[in-house]
């Protein structure tokens, strides 16, 4: 007797289910009206991170190692996020486009951007033929790019500013997102030299995402100073093997006073904004 009453349970269950009566619960809560969030993914020892604009558009920026898309590509599903309009792979290093592929074979997605430049590994050239095989053509990410205008938001490209550099993360895509009077400036793995080239005049933000996961060839003094962030997010993963993030740049952020958050400590963290306040949270 009790075991039928648990079977007819079970099946009302599973018609409400198909009915759609209960729905998945989110992993984050919906976006409100006129906010805007930046989700800096726990890819581990990598980058990985979306958008969600006030004007519903989103943004993919980077999607984690190669093992990481799958966690990547669930995370944006579940914020009911069926299309992604732009994707930015910074430059073509495993723990930034690894992911990407996974996420684009997937989801369906807008512009691709990417820097001028090629690389020699596996990966890359999986990367390549997906967004090729979506019948994608890949826009040139590069300095002085306007990505998005539209009324309070404003999202550019800050850099690469040459396409001649010998190390590949000088290439990385530089993408500052402006809202009202919100800044944030997503470094990728940009080093000292690129940092040297970004035009000053348009680096200052509240949050600063460090370039290279802390790495010590990035956010140099001169840098930070310009910057001049209120906060700090640093991607990395915990004990990856590049003692990331290096001890001094840990040292320089503190010693300018900037609050730093971690993936690695924090696991996913997330930035919310109405333009004017910021709201942090993460998932640990
Ligand atoms: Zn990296």
């Amino acid at each position: 007797m009790k075991k039928s009453r648990l079977f007819l349970l079970f099946l009302l269950f599973i018609v409400l289910a198909g009915l759609n009566l209960i729905p998945d619960e989110p992993a984050v809560a919906p976006l409100a009206a006129g906010e805007m969030r930046v989700h800096f993914l726990d890819v581990g020892q990598g980058d990985s991170i979306l958008v969600e604009f006030p004007n519903g558009e989103s943004m993919l920026v980077d999607g984690g190692t190669r093992r990481a898309g799958g966690l990547v590509k669930d995370y944006i599903k579940s914020l009911g996020i069926n299309r992604l309009d732009y994707v930015v792979a910074t430059h073509p290093h495993e723990d930034h486009i690894g992911g990407l592929i996974e996420v684009i074979e997937t989801i369906p997605v807008g512009s691709v951007y990417m820097p001028r430049v090629v690389h020699t590994s596996q990966t890359f050239e999986t990367f390549v033929q997906t967004v090729v095989d979506k019948g994608h053509r890949f826009r040139r990410a590069r300095a002085g790019l306007v990505m998005i205008e539209d009324g309070d938001l404003r999202v550019n490209m800050l850099a690469p500013v040459r396409e001649d550099y010998e190390d590949l993360n000088n290439h990385s895509a530089v993408v500052k997102l402006e809202y009202k009077s919100v800044s944030v400036l997503l470094m990728g793995d940009a080093e000292r030299l690129s940092e040297k080239e970004i035009d000053s005049s348009r680096v200052r933000a509240q949050v600063l995402k460090v370039g290279h996961h802390g790495s010590n060839t990035s956010t140099s003094e001169e840098f930070l100073e310009k910057v001049s962030p209120v906060y700090a997010v640093i991607s990395c993963g915990k004990d990856n093997d590049y003692g990331h993030p290096h001890r001094e740049t840990l040292d320089r952020l503190e010693g300018a006073g900037v609050k730093v958050l971690r993936t690695d400590i924090l696991g996913t963290i997330i930035l919310t904004t109405d333009g004017r306040e910021i709201q942090f949270s993460s998932d640990r």
